[in-house]
């Protein structure tokens, strides 16, 4: 009964917002596809057997190390953000995951120290909003116990970080990553659908700052005719405060956000924005792979960062594996199907066989998605971010 009304929900939504003569092959628009589950199950319990990994760090098959991790430990979120999680779908009577689906703090735990041992040298819990999560700090502390050398961050819309960062620092976070899309408050509270003051988000910020949770970074998803205006008040007020601004042109991810090529202001012309009021100029990455292009202020008074998804796909150097809520790995934001890992935990599997089974998983990668991205793929059902963790 819930699945046919979940079907039928997200049907209606993705119907909305395509041609009528369009044939959408969707399930659900929460998991994708819902493709060959049953196969990539299989796939995942032959590899647990072996042969073994040996230890050895895998490279996918365009050759690329696995670094990152990003783990969604929940798929609710207290925004409606109307690119990420649209209230007429994500709305009062939502199926979300029961709380037996989620894996628990000592599973999440299992599989990051897997992925730490296979090379990922990046923790990032995100969401949904990780700050939902009953005692995440505690989680954050056991993943800060895998090894203390590790980037441990979080990405949270900032609602409930004034209260929670000094836990989380004290937890073991190191940084933290801050979503704000708008200064104004009417533009965020319509942004975020759900009449959240950018204040309290702003206090947030401040809160992580004095905990020490740096350097820290602003996420700014830029929609066209939505919030174009925030572009240069956010890069002014946060100019010299140390916090690293972070544009991110708006992307087709899940399948119920009605994206559109017309709607994304592309990195060129937002830094041309920037550039019209301050000297700018690039700068080096820090590492290779990064996924900010970083442009530094000739004054001296610090950076901000352009994510250039969808006009300048960087597939050729993403590392990044997700984690979803339910334990399933996805190796691409834009995939339809991911691996289930959480029937080979609950079946007992032992540390060497998840390895096993990542090292798989990993080494017959081949997505590149934002590289082959048309405005038909951008159609397809996907896993939705807020499921996958963003
Ligand atoms: N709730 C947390 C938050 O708001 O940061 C974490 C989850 S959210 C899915 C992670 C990031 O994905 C946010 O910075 C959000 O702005 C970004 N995001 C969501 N939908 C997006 C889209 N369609 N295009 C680009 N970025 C998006």
């Amino acid at each position: 009964m819930v699945h046919e009304a979940l079907c039928a929900l997200i049907t209606f939504a993705i119907v909305r917002s395509f041609p009528m003569s369009k044939v959408i092959p969707l399930a659900d628009a929460r998991h994708g596809s819902g493709g060959p589950e049953q196969a990539r199950l299989a796939f995942v319990r032959r590899a647990a057997r072996g042969p073994a990994h040996g230890g050895t760090v895998p490279a996918d098959r365009r050759g690329r190390p696995l670094h990152d991790l990003r783990i969604s430990v929940t798929d609710r979120c207290n925004f409606r953000c109307v690119y990420c999680m649209p209230k007429d779908v994500f709305g009062r009577d939502y199926p979300f995951l029961p709380h037996d689906a989620l894996l628990t703090f000592e599973e999440i735990t299992r599989v990051a120290s897997r992925f730490v041992a296979l090379g990922v040298r990046k923790l990032r819990p995100t969401g949904g909003e990780p700050l939902l999560r009953r005692r995440v700090e505690r989680l954050v502390e056991m993943l800060a116990g895998i090894d203390p050398g590790l980037d441990l961050t979080l990405t949270t819309n900032g609602a409930l970080l004034a209260r929670k960062a000094k836990d989380l620092a004290a937890a073991g976070l190191r940084r933290v990553t801050v979503s704000l899309d708008a200064l104004d408050d009417a533009t965020f509270r319509a942004m975020n659908d759900v009449d959240f003051p950018v204040d309290r988000v702003l206090e947030g910020i401040d809160a992580a700052g004095d905990a020490g949770l740096a350097p820290l970074k602003i996420n700014v998803v830029v929609k066209r005719g939505v919030n174009e205006s925030s572009i240069l008040p956010i890069a002014r007020r946060f100019r010299g405060s140390g916090h690293i601004v972070r544009f991110i042109e708006y992307m087709d991810v899940g399948a119920t956000n009605g994206w559109r090529m017309d709607d994304v202001v592309s990195a060129a012309e937002i830094v041309a924005a920037i550039g019209r009021e301050y000297a700018v100029a690039p700068a080096e990455p820090n590492y290779a792979g990064e996924v900010a292009e970083r442009w530094r202020y000739v004054d001296g008074a610090g950076e901000f960062g352009v994510i250039a998804s969808v006009t300048q796909a960087f597939c050729r150097d993403c590392t990044r594996a997700r984690l979803s809520t339910d334990g399933k790995v996805y190796t691409c934001l834009f995939a339809t199907d991911g691996y289930d890992l959480r029937t080979l935990l609950r079946e007992g599997a032992s540390d060497e066989a998840l390895a096993n089974a990542i090292a798989a998983i990993w080494r017959q990668r081949a997505d590149r998605y934002s590289e082959l991205r048309t405005a038909e793929t951008a159609k397809r059902a996907k896993v939705e971010m807020s499921f996958i963790g963003g």
